[in-house]
């Protein structure tokens, strides 16, 4: 496994178990934007599987293109901390099933990111949905395909250049098709690899 902060901006965080005490790893608060991603218990590195490196370093170099910023929030995940996660989720009464994968783990191997962008020139972060504001749907690719407005629209065309971007290095979105999860085409997501 390889660290990914080596290659490219990570955001770790850590989260107390009850969920209120926010913090960045450096004691710094979570922004509102930050606690509205955040759902990981506890994740101190981010680490990918060596295969994954290569890929991921053309998807920066491709988004550079466009004066994108990439950001990986999340790699490699272990069984146990998924299983964690879901216990965690049961206990809180939080919502698991179409949150989390509960019968396929592709942060197991090694082979999954879940990123966002970031405008190169301002530092800001480039949103690809409004969830506060279009619910929970809006976490799904292409539920902007039929917006009428200009920042349904701007939503939609970031999702289509990451497919794009993503794609050449032959990834994919996973099997929820969340906008911010991809992962190399044709993993086997049972076994994990790392
Ligand atoms: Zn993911």
């Amino acid at each position: 496994m390889h660290k990914l902060s080596d290659f490219f901006r990570c955001v770790n965080y850590y989260a107390g178990e009850s969920g209120r005490d926010l913090r960045n790893l450096d004691g710094s608060p979570l922004t509102d934007n930050d606690r509205q991603r955040l759902f990981i218990a506890e994740i101190n590195e981010i680490y990918v599987s060596p295969l994954l490196i290569p890929k991921l370093v053309l998807v920066k170099e491709a988004f550079r293109a466009h004066n994108i910023g990439l950001v990986i929030k999340d790699g490699f995940r272990s069984l146990e901390l998924y299983k964690m996660i879901i216990e965690m989720r049961r206990r809180k009464g939080q919502q698991v099933e179409g949150i989390i994968s509960t019968d396929r783990f592709p942060h197991a191997t090694g082979l999954a990111v879940d990123v966002t962008l970031f405008d190169l020139s301002t530092g800001k972060d480039i949103w690809n949905r409004d969830e506060v504001k279009d619910g929970e749907g809006s976490r799904f690719l292409n539920f902007y395909q039929s917006a009428t407005d200009e920042i349904g629209r701007n939503f939609h065309r970031i999702q289509i250049l990451m497919q794009e971007i993503f794609g050449r290095s032959d990834m994919v979105a996973g099997q929820l098709n969340e906008v911010w999860h991809w992962e190399l085409s044709g993993i086997n997501e049972k076994t994990p690899r790392c």
